[in-house]
C-alpha cells in the first residue's frame, strides 16, 4: 500500500484528489495538513483522514507518508515541495508548479537529487479523448498538422472567485490557471515544442487590480504549427473544445478541455464528417494517480513528469510577458 499525505484542504483535494488516491487498489490517504485546524477536521470527519495536522514539520515527520500531494495556492508549492523532499517523501505537484522557472528548477533538482519520483498535475493528458487525439495525429490521420485552436474559456465558479482573481502574491491569473494546462496538452498531441508566443490579456470582470481573467493568444511550436488559445474566467455559455487541422484532414473536439471524463471527437476529410470512436472514458485524476503508484514503485514515469510542468510553466510565463510588452517572446527552459 503507498500511503499519500495531502497538503492544503483544498477544492480540487476535496472534489478530486482524495477519491482518486482512495480509489486506486495500491493507495490511500493516510494524512492530511491544513493550516486551518477546523478545515482538518472538516476533511477528516467527510473522509475518514487518519492524521491530520496543522504544521507542516510535524505532517512530514510522520514515517509512514510516502507520497505528498501539493495542492494548495501557487506560491506554496515551493517550499511545500523542497520541505517534501528533504522529508524524502515522494511529490506529486500542482500545476503551475511555480511562480518562476528558477524556483521550478530547484524544486526539480531537488526531488531528482534524492531520488524521489516528481509528478506534476496536468489532468488533461489522462483523458482518452486526448491520447486519442494525439494517437491519431502520430498515424498520420491528419499528415501534417499545421494549425491548433483552443477553447478554454469557462465561468470561474462562485466557489473559486477567490485568490485567482484578486491575489497576484498567489500565483492569481487566468494564464497560470489555464493556459499551463492548454500547453500541456498541446505539447502531448502534438509531441513537439512551443518556441515562441504571442499574446494579449484582459481584466473582463472578474479580475481585480488588472489580474488577467482572459487571455488569446499563438504559439509557435518548433514543427510550425501554429497555435491559437482563447482561455478566460468569464464565458459562460460557449463550451471547449480543440481542432487540429492538418495537411490531409481536421480533428474536431469537442468539451474535452475540462476535469471530467466526457467530449466527443470528430474526423472531417473534405465533406466527409466522422466520429471517432472512443475507448471507455476512465477518471482523468485516477489514472494520474495510478500512473505515479507504479513510478514509485519502479515502473515507467508519472502521466505528467516534473520536466513536463517546467516546460508548460515555461510558456506560462513567456504568455505572460508577451502580453505586458506586446512582443513575440521566445519561449526559455533553462
Ligand atoms: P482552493 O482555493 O480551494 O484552496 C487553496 C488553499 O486555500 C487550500 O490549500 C487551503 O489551505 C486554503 N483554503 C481552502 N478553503 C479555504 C477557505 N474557505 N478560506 C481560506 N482558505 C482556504 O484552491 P484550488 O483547489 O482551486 O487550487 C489549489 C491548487 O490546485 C492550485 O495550485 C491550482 O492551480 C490547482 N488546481 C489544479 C487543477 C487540476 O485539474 N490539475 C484544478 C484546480 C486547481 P489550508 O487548508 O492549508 O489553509
Amino acid at each position: 500500500m503507498i500511503n499519500w499525505g495531502i497538503i492544503g484542504a483544498s477544492t480540487i483535494a476535496k472534489e478530486w484528489m482524495i477519491h482518486a488516491v482512495n480509489a486506486c487498489p495500491n493507495s490511500q490517504v493516510i494524512a492530511l495538513l491544513s493550516r486551518s485546524q477546523q478545515r482538518g477536521d472538516r476533511f477528516r470527519n467527510q473522509f475518514g483522514i487518519p492524521h491530520t495536522y496543522t504544521e507542516l514539520d510535524t505532517f512530514l515527520a510522520n514515517p509512514d507518508i510516502d507520497v505528498v500531494y501539493v495542492g494548495t495556492t501557487n506560491e506554496l508549492h515551493k517550499p511545500q515541495t523542497l520541505a517534501a523532499a528533504a522529508a524524502r517523501k515522494h511529490v506529486l505537484c500542482e500545476k503551475p508548479l511555480a511562480l518562476t522557472l528558477r524556483d521550478a528548477h530547484q524544486m526539480v533538482q531537488a526531488c531528482s537529487e534524492a531520488g524521489l519520483v516528481m509528478g506534476t498535475n496536468h489532468h488533461l493528458r489522462n483523458a482518452v479523448t486526448h491520447r486519442t487525439l494525439r494517437d491519431l495525429i502520430q498515424e498520420g490521420a491528419i499528415g501534417n498538422p499545421l494549425a491548433v485552436r483552443v477553447f478554454h474559456a469557462v465561468l470561474l465558479p462562485p466557489h473559486l472567485q477567490t485568490w485567482r482573481i484578486k491575489d497576484p502574491s498567489a500565483g492569481a491569473g487566468v494564464v497560470l490557471d489555464i493556459t499551463v494546462h492548454d500547453t500541456d496538452t498541446l505539447r502531448f498531441i502534438l509531441s513537439d515544442e512551443v518556441e515562441s508566443v504571442m499574446a494579449c490579456t484582459s481584466s473582463q470582470g472578474l479580475g481585480e487590480h488588472g489580474i488577467d481573467d482572459t487571455v488569446m493568444g499563438v504559439m509557435r511550436f518548433e514543427r510550425g504549427t501554429l497555435a491559437q488559445f482563447h482561455d478566460s474566467f468569464v464565458i459562460g455559455h460557449a463550451g471547449t473544445g480543440l481542432e487540429v487541422h492538418g495537411t490531409d484532414g481536421s480533428l474536431i473536439a469537442r468539451d474535452v478541455m475540462t476535469q471530467h471524463p466526457i467530449g466527443e471527437i470528430f474526423l472531417r476529410k473534405g465533406n466527409q464528417l466522422k466520429q471517432v470512436q472512443l475507448p471507455a472514458p476512465v477518471n482523468l485524476y485516477e489514472r494520474a494517480v495510478e500512473h505515479f503508484n507504479a513510478a514509485v514503485q519502479g515502473e515507467g514515469e508519472p502521466a505528467v513528469t516534473a520536466d513536463d510542468g517546467l516546460r508548460s510553466l515555461a510558456v506560462a510565463l513567456a504568455v505572460q510577458r508577451s502580453a505586458q510588452t506586446g512582443k513575440q517572446i521566445p519561449v526559455t527552459y533553462a
